[in-house]
């Protein structure tokens, strides 16, 4: 079957009608990976799975969002799009904006933008600015412009950004034929965690699924604002996606906790180095640190006994991960957190040598 992208596949789901033109790079159908390696840690009643978001068009989930709310933006007339961004937003709103031949501005905090993803931005002809001040000022102003002038929002405040993005869900049910029991993910601006949620809770009011998944969001412990129930002035972590001190849907967030009965907590940048590392290195998954932070959880959960203090009356309980992000948008990472290549002369002995034989 030809993919025809989110929009076109979950149309009875979505706000959109005849008229609306749909702008879509064929996003979506990303692929649930079992797990080979951190299963094991959890043993036989439980199964894991990564949901790859990491192959989406622009190499994140914003381009579900993005389809939804730059097809809106077209179907108003919308002359340009404004997004304030961490990164991957810009890079999914630059990527529309030049498929629907409309205009993108881009507003990023300064010096803490992975390459990879600011070189996205400006290759797809985006106006960039980076803004001496973090992601949170950046957000301020792009609303205060957006209420000004006729330009179109197109951050998670955007209510179509949640639409597009809750299709995620429905391909995860769809797939395992049911709801997983436990769904776990990075929390940054929180948009995806109410998204998801929304998209369990149509499937489940549709009757496409018997149960609903307990919601497991983490935050990185230098951007924890509710884990720690208050706004971070100053936000720090390694994982820039979610490098966020008060995040928009902070509310929507607990409640999508509340309701599903489950947890947000954080993980250290230590933790999330090591779940990144043992990401590419045993499951053979390159991501982004951001969404490590999910792989970081699992670790810690497991750790901490959540699961078995949760155990369920099922032969396997099924637990999926959500990898938000592509590991090649930020590959000075990888240089620093782990190893350089080791140099070596073109001799034979030596480089075999090198090679352990
Ligand atoms: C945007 C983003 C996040 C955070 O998602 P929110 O909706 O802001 O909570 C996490 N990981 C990656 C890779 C992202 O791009």
């Amino acid at each position: 079957m030809d993919w025809p992208g989110v929009i076109e596949y979950y149309r009875e789901f979505l706000p959109v009608s005849s008229r609306t033109p749909i702008i879509t790079l064929k996003e979506g159908n990303t692929p649930l990976i079992p797990s080979r390696y951190l299963g094991n840690l959890l043993g036989k009643r439980f199964q894991v799975y990564f949901k790859y978001e990491g192959l989406n068009p622009t190499g994140s989930f914003k381009d579900r969002g993005m389809t939804m709310a730059v097809s809106k933006a077209c179907e108003e007339k919308a002359e340009a799009i404004i997004c304030a961004s961490t990164g991957n937003t810009s890079a999914s709103a630059a990527c529309y904006a030049a498929r629907a031949g409309i205009k993108c501005f881009v507003l990023v905090p300064r010096g803490y933008i992975a390459l990879g993803k600011l070189s996205q931005a400006l290759v797809h002809g985006a106006k960039v600015l980076e803004i001496e001040g973090n992601f949170d000022v950046c957000l301020e102003m792009v609303r205060e412009i957006t209420q000004k002038y006729p330009i179109t929002l197109v951050n998670s405040l955007n209510p179509y950004r949640i639409e597009g993005q809750k299709t995620a869900s429905f391909e995860i049910c769809d797939t395992l034929g049911e709801a997983p029991d436990f769904q776990i993910m990075p929390v940054g601006n929180a948009g995806n965690i109410t998204a998801y949620w929304k998209g369990y809770k149509e499937y489940y009011a549709n009757r496409k699924i018997k149960s609903l998944p307990r919601m497991v969001g983490f935050q990185a412990e230098g951007a924890a604002p509710i884990v720690k129930k208050k706004i971070i002035a100053h936000p720090r972590t390694i994982a820039t996606a979610i490098r966020i001190g008060n995040p928009a849907s902070w509310k929507k967030a607990e409640q999508a906790r509340d309701e599903s009965g489950g947890v947000i907590d954080m993980v250290s940048d230590r933790q999330i180095i090591y779940a990144y590392k043992l990401l590419a290195q045993h499951e053979g998954i390159f991501v982004e640190p951001a969404s490590a932070a999910s792989v970081a959880g699992l670790l810690k959960l497991v750790k901490m006994g959540y699961f078995k203090t949760r155990k369920l009356n099922k032969p396997i309980t099924k637990i999926v991960c959500i990898l938000t992000g592509q590991g090649l948008k930020d590959p000075a990472l990888v240089m620093k957190a782990i190893s350089k290549p080791k140099r070596i002369s073109a001799n034979f002995r030596k480089i075999v040598n090198e090679l352990g034989y």
